[in-house]
């Protein structure tokens, strides 16, 4: 590292950390993309700023402020960074795990300062900023493993990765030579290797953060492209999408049924308790039946309260397994009835069940015949699943 001096590359680290910040921070407040994730990765750069862009400028100062900054700095970062990537994820972990590393470390921190052998100090905040560095890790390889392409996913993965191995050898460095420590604390600054890896990490670690902001970003345009607003079901334009596929697949042998489902007496609902227990019931119905699909079923919502459920058949199952899943859909409603508002309502629903037809590109054999058998059910008395008789020329 002789083309560049720790002084510069530290200056180098301190205007990136700022800019980052900045930009950070116009995101959350003027764009308001994943404002609370934004916020947090803005701390993590200012903190960032304070604690290592400024080495030389607190070479004055007395050593245990100077040490505590370090370390405490070193270890509010990991634990900031690991909230603003769950927020970035939506993650549903609670901040408790962050709570008790944090804490853990803090007080390792302080009991080291207090002492006059600082590597109990440095080796509690590599600790807990490795564990933290872990727990981020795992929320973004978790994400980048279902979600993202494979390069992406790497690509994003992997400065976290970095991150805990760096923790990990200088976790070891520490234990196996402790004269280091105090080595360290006296000298004002990193060595220039040490110094050019953190800007390093700093930078990949953000671009990794844009890249799950980015990741969010088009997560919810296609929520809203592809999504009824109020069922969060399938919108029409997207479920016919999904069945001129699934008609593609069914060339090439791979099956697929339909279920047509209509809610009974709906505009009783509307009529009685009003538009809103309307929205209501809908909603309750589409928690209800995507709970009871797998994850390769398709659920939209055609219109109104009529929807259809796109089943994909396992080889070697015929018409009696999707029949079987469109009973569990009809039980599962009529057993939970919806309460709102301190009223209970019965809800129930009629189903029609059909098999596609080879060669109808948009599948609209598939849906009439569906259709027909629905039409079956409400005519013949309501809250029951009809099924059509196969056609020649189905699987
Ligand atoms: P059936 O058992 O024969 O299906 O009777 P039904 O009352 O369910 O059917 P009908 O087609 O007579 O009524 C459907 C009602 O659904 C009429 C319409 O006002 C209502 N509706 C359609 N879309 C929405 C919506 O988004 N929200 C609410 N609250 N109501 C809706
Ligand atoms: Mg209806
Ligand atoms: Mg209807």
């Amino acid at each position: 590292m002789d083309f560049l001096d720790v002084s510069t590359i530290l200056q180098v680290s301190a205007l990136f950390n700022l800019m980052a910040a900045l930009a950070w921070l116009v995101l959350a407040q003027s764009f308001r993309i994943a404002p609370r994730a934004s916020r947090l990765m803005a701390a993590v750069h200012l903190t960032r700023l304070l604690t290592q862009g400024c080495t030389e400028c607190m070479a004055g100062w007395p050593a245990l402020l100077r040490d505590s900054l370090t370390e405490f700095g070193l270890l509010g970062c990991l634990a900031l960074l690991l909230l603003a990537v769950r927020r970035m994820l939506r993650s549903r972990q609670r901040a408790h795990d962050v709570a008790w590393v944090s804490g853990l470390g803090a007080l390792g921190i302080a009991v080291g300062l207090s002492q006059p052998a600082t590597v109990i100090a440095a080796l509690s905040s590599t600790a807990a900023a490795t564990v933290l560095a872990a727990l981020a890790t795992r929320e973004v390889v978790r994400c980048a493993g279902s979600e993202l392409s494979r390069t992406v996913g790497a690509l994003t993965t992997l400065p976290f990765i970095a991150m805990v191995l760096m923790g990990l050898a200088h976790g070891a460095e520490l234990l196996t030579d402790p004269g280091w420590a105090a080595r360290s604390m006296a000298s004002t600054s990193p060595s220039a290797a040490r110094a050019s890896l953190w800007l390093l990490i700093t930078v990949s670690t953000t671009l990794s953060l844009i890249a799950l902001m980015i990741w969010r970003v088009v997560t919810r345009i296609q929520h809203l492209t592809y999504r009824d607003p109020l069922t969060g079901a399938l919108n029409r334009r997207a479920f016919e999408q999904a069945l001129e596929s699934a008609q593609a697949q069914l060339q090439r042998g791979h099956g697929f049924a339909l279920a047509m489902i209509d809610i009974d007496h709906f505009k009783r609902i509307n009529d009685q308790h009003g538009h809103q227990a309307g929205d209501a019931a809908l909603q309750h119905c589409v928690r209800i039946w995507q709970a009871n699909l797998r994850e390769v079923d398709r659920l939209g919502r055609l219109g109104g309260e009529e929807f259809c459920a796109l089943l994909p058949l396992a080889p070697g199952s015929d018409l009696s397994s999707a029949a079987a899943v469109a009973e569990r859909l009809r039980t599962g409603l009529a057993a939970q009835p919806l309460r709102w508002r301190g009223l209970t309502m019965p809800l129930s629903a009629s189903f029609g069940v059909a098999l596609p037809v080879v060669g109808d590109a948009q599948g609209e054999i598939g849906l009439v015949r569906a259709d027909a058998e629905l039409y079956r059910a409400k005519t013949e008395g309501r809250n029951r699943v009809c099924v059509a008789t196969p056609l020649g020329g189905t699987p």
